[in-house]
């Protein structure tokens, strides 16, 4: 290859936007990819019954980014879609985020929202700092609904009590008092409207850019003499767990088609915080309003080895992170960016901003 190329490990949305941002601004970039498709976890393809499912676990996109939003806006048209989800709890389906109708029944209570808020004002177990997952938690709503909705369903995700993980875990999911019953409140919510794959596939598709799948980089480095590499990989795995490994947390995807019906439960997404290996349950077709007969769904069930899904936010994983990013640091020729080499557990949008940053910066110095 030549000299010249910038090579780009991974074809997620971290490696594709910065491969798409650097061969806009005539660069020539070379995207090595180990699996055999673009779009990293965000992947998605229609399975045996010709409905779109995504292969590893359902991808929701929301953002408050405009910049972001825009940007993907150059290769897909987007499909407005607000995400919704319930929580099979003693038996009945109440919604979360926890809201004014989720205390309502949970309580057997009929209160409005002051109401409501009088009665977690009395539930909740203040803590002051709020440092761990369980605080977040037992200082909005208290111990019953902790314990109900967020303590084992947390430890199957994470196999670690939530009293070991960062607040920011649970705090991605807020408590409030009113009825709306989204799951993300941000200004833009939408999903492509012919998937990700196809809004990655047009993303890559520029004369600049190469891809090659099913290539590990790490087992071929020394082909390569890339005049810049972007590493969207695990951090630790660059450095052939030279430090120990940092802890990933990783899922078993169970896919299953149901024939003969339109719908399998009333929500897209139904949690399980219950003795259930899985997490949660996914239905395609209402997140992707696909009209077809039948219906695809998923389960998820956490795991502790496997595809590293998910940065693990605590304390110790943070310390070992900081000493993979000194070497990172030392590394010249190379920039990391992306919920893998970051260690950050990004959403999509925050992938993205995180990528477009990491381009311009690098365009400045190649410039
Ligand atoms: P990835 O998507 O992980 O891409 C990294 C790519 O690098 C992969 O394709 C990998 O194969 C490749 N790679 C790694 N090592 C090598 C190597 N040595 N050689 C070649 N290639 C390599 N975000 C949302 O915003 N909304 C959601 O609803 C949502 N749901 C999610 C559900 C699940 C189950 C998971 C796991 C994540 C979810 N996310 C969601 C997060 C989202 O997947 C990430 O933010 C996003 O995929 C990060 O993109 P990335 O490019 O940094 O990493
Ligand atoms: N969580 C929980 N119960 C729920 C929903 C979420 O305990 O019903 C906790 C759990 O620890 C989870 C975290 O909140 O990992 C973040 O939830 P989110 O839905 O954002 O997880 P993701 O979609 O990233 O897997």
């Amino acid at each position: 290859m030549p000299e010249t190329e910038i090579v780009i490990v991974g074809a997620g949305f971290s490696g594709a936007v910065t491969a798409r941002v650097l061969a806009d601004a005539g660069h020539r970039v070379r995207v090595i990819e180990k699996r055999g498709h673009p779009g990293g976890n965000a992947f998605d393809e229609p399975d045996a019954h010709g409905i779109l499912v995504h292969r590893y676990g359902p991808h929701l996109f929301h953002t408050n980014s405009a910049r972001v939003f825009d940007y993907l806006g150059r290769f897909t048209v987007w499909r407005p879609y607000e995400h919704r989800v319930l929580s099979e709890v003693g038996g009945r389906l109440l919604p979360v985020p926890i809201n004014l109708d989720t205390i309502n029944g949970f309580f057997g209570l009929n209160l409005c929202e002051e109401g409501a808020a009088a009665h977690l004002a009395g539930l909740r177990e203040p803590r002051d700092p709020v440092r761990t997952s369980e605080d977040v938690v037992l200082n909005s709503v208290g111990r019953a609904l902790y314990e109900a909705m967020f303590r084992n369903y947390t430890r199957k995700q994470w196999g670690l009590d939530p009293s070991d993980l960062d607040a920011s875990v649970t705090a991605r999911v807020p408590v409030r008092i009113s009825r709306d019953d989204r799951y993300f409140t941000d200004r833009f919510q939408a999903m492509p409207a012919d998937g990700y794959t196809a809004l990655f596939r047009r993303m890559l598709d520029h004369e600049l850019i190469a891809v090659d799948y099913a290539v590990d980089f790490l087992a071929e480095r020394d082909r390569f003499k890339p005049l810049h590499t972007v590493y969207t990989g695990p951090i630790d795995a660059w450095f052939g767990h030279a430090l120990g490994r940092l802890p990933y947390r990783s899922l078993r995807f169970e896919h299953e088609h149901i024939a003969g019906t339109d719908s399998f439960q009333p929500a897209a997404t139904v949690n399980y915080p219950g003795e259930q290996a899985f997490t949660r349950i996914t239905e395609f077709r209402k997140i992707t309003g696909q009209q077809v007969t039948g219906t695809s769904i998923v389960r998820e069930y956490p795991e502790a080895d496997g595809e590293p899904y998910y940065p693990v936010p605590n304390q110790a994983s943070r310390a070992l992170y900081r000493r993979y990013r000194a070497l990172a640091k030392a590394e010249r020729d190379v920039t990391f960016v992306g919920r893998l080499a970051e260690y950050r557990y990004y959403n999509m949008d925050q992938a993205v901003a995180s990528a477009l940053k990491a381009a311009g910066r690098l365009m400045k110095a190649l410039a």
